[in-house]
Formats: structure tokens, C-alpha cells, sequence
């Protein structure tokens, strides 16, 4: 029997219902969740990506904000905007759009943000507060990666999972989500030599490599879940992950497609971070991040 589909566009749908509801109950006690969102440079898929996420803040009720600059701005002016964000009361989450241009570092500018708006969850405390188990924000595809298992009502606890990918947005939070969830965790990549050597075991596979046809129906152990966070192209320009979705959709029991599985998941984990930034910082009543945390502003913010 083929596998079945583990659709995040109507997870997402419910998901962003259960977002707005709660944004709702922020907005009527005079706290509206705020996303600002930075975009720097001319990128057209960043330009599409950013709108998105600007729209997916209007669909659920939270103020946002869109700051375009110049492919020629400043490090030092990057910094500057965002250190004034980490101060307004109005803005919950902060997100600054990649790739930047050259002259800026990135890994600065992510820094920069305080940690309780690192929405995105890509700073390197947000990273520790990961590895060390302690509440923060989430890197957004991974924790999507995490809803979208759990939507199947297999409980993890016990289970080998094998992480395909072990980049620092993926594969290396998606495998510590994991841990916390109690499975075995296996994490592969480009030195792994005999890749369907460890998958052929895995209760759950999650491909984040951003290769086609990494994993085929030959390299799944019957039943498991597979997860597809890759985003390729085919030979006729077509959308597809890193899975051979048609094989091993023969083979697992639960699969996600490319496009509409990982995919609508990211943006929603965006807004749920948001939202649950808003609610701590209501909860507290500190409006100030160096305040809520207690750390000093970061280097970079003034
Ligand atoms: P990345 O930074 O390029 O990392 C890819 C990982 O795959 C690396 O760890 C690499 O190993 C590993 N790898 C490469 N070839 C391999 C092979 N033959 N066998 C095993 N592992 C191999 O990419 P990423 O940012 O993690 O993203 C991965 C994919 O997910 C991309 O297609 C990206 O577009 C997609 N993505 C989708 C979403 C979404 O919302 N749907 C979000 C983020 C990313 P090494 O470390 O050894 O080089």
C-alpha cells in the first residue's frame, strides 16, 4: 500500500488558525505580534521570499514591518537598524533575509539580534539554548520538520532516525529536535560512505541535502517516515526534493510531497516563533530584550 501523505499545507492551515487565535488574544490586550523583515540587495527569489512572509503576517493578524535598503548598505548601518529594532516594543521577531551582499558578514548581523527575537533561530545562543535543551526559538525548518513527524502519531521515543545533511539551518537542528525527542539519532553527509547503509535502518529519514534522488525506494527500511526538506529542480524545471518520491512512496508509510510538505511549514514556524515571542515578552511586561534577558546588548548593537 502506498505511503501516506503527510500534507503541510493543511497542517500549516491549522496550525496558522491556532496562530491567529492567539495573536488575536495579544492584539485585544494592546500587544499586536510584530515581525520586522530585512531585506538588503536585489535577489529576486529573496524579494519573493520576503513577501511571503510579510503576507503570512497580514493572514494572521500580526503587525509587520519590511525594511528594503540598497545592495550598498552598510555593515555598520545593517547593525544600527537592527539594534533599534532589539529595542522596539512593537517588534516581537526579526528576520534578516539571506544571502546578504559581500560586504556584509553575515554571522555578525545574526549575532547582532537579540536573542529573544531571533526568530529564526540561527544565532549562536539560540544554538546553545538548542543543544543544552533550554526554551528559545527554533530554526524554523527543522522545528516544521518536527510538527509534520509528529502529525503522524508515531511517537519518536525509541526509534533510529537518520538525518540526512548536516548544515547548521537543518540538518544539525533537525537531528538535536530529534534527540530531544528521545530517538536514536544517526546524522549522515558527503563523507558518509554507504549512505543506504544506515537509512536501510532509520524508522524516519530526513533528506536536507539539496540533491535529487538521494534517497531511493531501495535505501528505505518498510514503514518508515520520510521527510523531504530539499528543494531541487528536475530535468523539466519542475519543483522536487532530494527523495525519489514515486519509488519510496512504495516503500515508507508516511512521506511528505515536494512541493507542500516542508515547504509551507518554514513560513509557519516563522509566525509561531513570532507569536510565542510576543507571548513571553506580555507575559514578563519588559518591553527591552537586554532587559527581559538580563545579557548585555551584544557586540554590533549600541
Ligand atoms: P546545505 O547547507 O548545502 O547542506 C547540505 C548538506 O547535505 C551538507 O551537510 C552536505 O554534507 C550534505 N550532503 C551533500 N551531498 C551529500 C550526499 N551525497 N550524501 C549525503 N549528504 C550529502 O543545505 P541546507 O541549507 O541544509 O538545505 C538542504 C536542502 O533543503 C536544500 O535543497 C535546500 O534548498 C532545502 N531547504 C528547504 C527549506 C524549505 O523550507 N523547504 C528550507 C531550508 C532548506 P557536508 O556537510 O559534508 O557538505
Amino acid at each position: 500500500m502506498p505511503a501516506q501523505l503527510i500534507d503541510g499545507v493543511l497542517l500549516s492551515q491549522q496550525l496558522r488558525g491556532e496562530i491567529a487565535e492567539r495573536a488575536a488574544r495579544l492584539t485585544a490586550a494592546g500587544k499586536q505580534p510584530g515581525l520586522a523583515v530585512i531585506l538588503v540587495g536585489e535577489d529576486p527569489a529573496s524579494h519573493v521570499y520576503v513577501r511571503n512572509k510579510v503576507k503570512a503576517c497580514g493572514d494572521v493578524g500580526f503587525h509587520s514591518v519590511l525594511e528594503k535598503y540598497e545592495a550598498d548598505l552598510s555593515e555598520a548601518a545593517l547593525l544600527e537598524r537592527i539594534a533599534a529594532l532589539n529595542c522596539d516594543p512593537a517588534i516581537h521577531g526579526i528576520l534578516v533575509q539571506m544571502p546578504l551582499p559581500k560586504h556584509i558578514d553575515p554571522s555578525k548581523v545574526i549575532e547582532a539580534i537579540a536573542t529573544s527575537k531571533d526568530v529564526d533561530g540561527y544565532s549562536v545562543l539560540s544554538a546553545g539554548e538548542l543543544v543544552a535543551n533550554l526554551p528559545g526559538f527554533r530554526p524554523c525548518t527543522p522545528y516544521g520538520c518536527m510538527k509534520l513527524i509528529e502529525s503522524t502519531g508515531v511517537d519518536l521515543r525509541g526509534k533510529h532516525a537518520v538525518v540526512i545533511g548536516r548544515s547548521n539551518t537543518v540538518g544539525k537542528p533537525m537531528a538535536l529536535l530529534l534527540l530531544q525527542a528521545n530517538a536514536t539519532v544517526t546524522i549522515c553527509h558527503s563523507a558518509t560512505p554507504d549512505l543506504g547503509l544506515y537509512t536501510r535502518q532509520a524508522d524516519v529519514v530526513v533528506a536536507a541535502v539539496g540533491r535529487r534522488n538521494t534517497l531511493k525506494a531501495d535505501m528505505v527500511k518498510p514503514g518508515a517516515i520520510v521527510i523531504d526538506v530539499g528543494m531541487n529542480r528536475d530535468d523539466a524545471g519542475k519543483l522536487c526534493g532530494d527523495v525519489d518520491f514515486a519509488g519510496v512512496r512504495e516503500v515508507a508509510s508516511h512521506i511528505t510531497p515536494v512541493p507542500g510538505g516542508v515547504g509551507p511549514m518554514t513560513i509557519t514556524m516563522l509566525l509561531m516563533n513570532t507569536v510565542e515571542s510576543a507571548e513571553r515578552v506580555h507575559s514578563s511586561s519588559q518591553e527591552c530584550p537586554s532587559q527581559a534577558t538580563g545579557m548585555e546588548p551584544k557586540p554590533g548593537v549600541a
